[in-house]
């Protein structure tokens, strides 16, 4: 089927087996910025599906940066022994392993103690997005950052990896020299664009001299910053045509995004927002301008939509890193032509990227294994095959329901509504996130095929557990929205958010959206009545609007909101209402702000469906867990997680 994706691809003097790419990501396991076993753990699950190449995630070049634990250090001789490790482990399963060579430059932000770094730059240009005031490099300095990717490159290749990747992409300090917006120099460094380009080509010149003839050298770059202050896609082309021509590269990388920016920086891991493949234009303007070959990345999260970018010449292999996070099976599934059986990344950005802004390691919200390879690497048969009852088929259900199957326990779950799905059924009509659903369509998938049991419109409860007498009641019954107390009196409706994004009516007129959670129900809900026509006003209780999302998807959730004429206004919470007027208090000042308007709609959190729960905990007899909402409501993670933790203990 995928005959272009899984023929081998040769990279200078490296040929890897097939042409789907792990790139570099950080991912926040690592210790004291070196190569530990959760790290290679990580990435071995990924070589056992069948990955051809992992890029590890950037490594630091500069012992002058001092950078911090959380980010690989390529300038530490210390990093020989862990790098030396993983490439012996993935070598030892098939997959070619590359390191990413980085300088941040001035997109550089806080240090772990909590303290702003200095951070260099060609010029002393700030940042928008991490309020960055770089210093401007001096020529000795410059100098000896170069000699630092040599002496980088040269520890890879002692580490016994495949090949170095110089990171110029994303507004990184590469990136800046190539930028005049960022580069502001009259020197040999700066002033046109042969002189910008100087500092690329010398940096790549020391990194193959550290490489050596054995090693492959790449150039990952952003041909489109997507940034007010970004790059022009066309220095990026006649930069990397210039870079091609000297011989300086065995391959090219492409992506798209900024890291310097709001806008630019959703791009560096796009969300569902963006269409899957979408770099790919892209990635095939720079591929005629240069002979090696070009990787692309962007959302190409399944083999069929990485297949076409091959036979369309496009690129000539695809960066499939999230897809890789969310089933690291994903290249094994698709050679052997079991495409259905791929867990397919929905682009939520939840546990991935919106961990590691968070400080916390990556994971996946469907498959929460990842970044946990340690405890949950693989899954381990049930000593004895016990009958479990699961109540509940929202994903936390489905979750727990599949594993124990996978398990060898025999699975019975039971859903009251027509479908599987639970709140992911409201969460995939938020506008713009129908792609959510596919949570639910994977992990039913994987419940069906461990052989569990589904069956829909079965209320569970006490009589349901006599009758069926099982060894093992797990408990997902979810949760629904809550209420918070107003002073109401009936003249004016107040709805539930899920009720309008379901499609209620709701009256013409200004319609007040209550946001206490912050996350996607509030943006979406007052997206989607702004679609239908209402004015609206978001009243945010907190400082912005989807304070809790992660930034990007935040951010582009706001600018729909912003650009469909969403009124947001921050530190509100709701008080009551009239016939004509919301009544919200300020959360700081506890001022009262009115609101003439037609209706009030609540996103004001749920509240647990724990009626069954608490009726079979007072029980002795039977074995009860309980996992997700029921037990405290939050997001699908949580409750798929530890849907996991429970079922791998049963
Ligand atoms: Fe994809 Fe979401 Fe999983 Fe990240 S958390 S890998 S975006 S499904």
């Amino acid at each position: 089927m995928f005959a272009n994706l899984f023929s081998p691809l040769t990279l200078g003097p490296v040929t890897i087996r097939n042409r789907i790419v792990s790139s570099g990501h950080d991912t926040i396991l690592v210790d004291a910025g070196l190569v530990n076993d959760a790290l290679i753990a990580y990435h071995v699950a990924r070589a056992d599906g069948g990955v051809g190449l992992v890029v590890v995630q950037v490594a630091d070049v500069d012992p002058e940066e001092r950078t911090e634990g959380g980010v690989l250090q390529a300038w530490n001789e210390r990093c020989l022994p862990g790098y030396a490790r993983l490439a012996d482990a993935l070598h030892a399963r098939g997959t070619a392993v590359f390191a990413q060579l980085h300088h941040g430059g001035r997109e550089t932000h806080r240090r772990s103690d909590g303290t702003l770094p200095v951070t260099v730059s060609p010029s002393a240009v700030p940042n928008e997005r991490f309020l960055a005031a770089p210093r401007a490099l001096d020529v000795p300095r410059i100098g000896r950052i170069v000699d630092s990717y040599r002496d980088a490159a040269h520890r890879m290749r002692r580490a016994g990896l495949d090949g170095v990747e110089v990171v110029a992409s994303h507004g990184y300090l590469p990136a800046q020299f190539l930028n005049p917006h960022t580069n502001r120099r009259e020197d040999a460094y700066g002033g046109d664009d042969p002189r910008r380009i100087r500092f690329l080509r010398e940096v790549l010149a020391a990194t193959r001299e550290g490489a050596g003839p054995a090693l492959a050298v790449g150039l990952r770059i952003s041909v489109d910053d997507e940034s007010f202050d970004g790059l022009a896609p066309d220095v990026v082309l006649d930069a990397t045509a210039a870079l091609d021509a000297d011989g300086l590269l065995d391959y090219l990388s492409v992506v798209s995004g900024s890291s310097s920016s709001y806008q630019g920086s959703h791009h560096i891991v796009p969300s569902m927002a963006h269409p899957p493949g979408y770099v790919a234009p892209r990635a095939a303007a720079a591929k005629a301008r240069v002979r090696v070959p070009v990787m692309v990345a962007g959302r190409i999260n399944q083999p069929q939509e990485a297949e076409a970018i091959l036979v369309a010449g496009r690129a000539d292999a695809c960066v499939m890193t999230r897809a890789l996070i969310c089933d690291p099976a994903l290249p094994g599934k698709a050679s052997a032509g079991r495409t259905e059986d791929i867990r397919a990344c929905i682009g939520c950005n939840q546990a991935c990227i919106g961990h590691y802004l968070r400080g916390a390691p990556i994971s996946c919200i469907q498959h929460p294994e990842t970044g946990r390879e340690l405890i949950y690497g693989s899954v381990l048969p049930a000593t004895l095959r016990r009958r479990v009852l699961v109540v509940g088929g929202g994903p936390g259900g489905l979750k727990a329901a599949a594993v124990a199957a996978a398990r060898g326990h025999d699975v019975v779950l039971h859903e009251a509504a027509a479908r599987v799905g639970g709140q992911a059924l409201h969460a995939e009509k938020v506008p713009g996130r129908a792609e959510f659903g596919g949570i639910v369509t994977n992990l039913e998938h994987e419940a069906r095929s461990a052989g569990v049991e589904i069956r829909t419109r079965s209320v569970v409860t006490a009589a349901t557990i006599d009758a069926e007498r099982p060894d093992v009641v797990v408990v997902a019954t979810g949760a629904r929205p809550r209420r918070p107390e107003l002073e109401v009196d009936g003249s004016l409706p107040v709805l539930d958010a899920w009720d309008v994004l379901d499609g209620v009516d709701v009256p013409s007129g200004r319609v007040v959206v209550a946001d206490w959670r912050g996350d996607w129900i509030g943006l979406g809900t007052a997206i989607a009545l702004a679609q239908r026509g209402r004015r609206v006003t978001l009243a945010a209780n907190g400082p912005h609007a989807g304070q809790s999302l992660m930034q990007y998807v935040r951010d582009e959730m706001t600018a729909e909101a912003l650009r469909r004429g969403v009124r947001i206004v921050p530190f509100l919470r709701p008080y009551g209402v009239d016939d004509e007027t919301v009544y919200l208090q300020h959360a700081l000042t506890s001022e009262p702000v009115l609101v003439q308007a037609v209706a009030l709609v609540l996103a004001t959190g749920h509240e647990s469906v724990d009626e069954l729960l608490r009726e079979l905990e007072a029980r002795e007899d039977v074995e009860v867990h309980a996992i997700g909402d029921c037990l405290s409501p939050r997001t699908a993670e949580e409750a798929v997680l530890e849907a996991l933790q429970v079922s791998t203990t049963l």
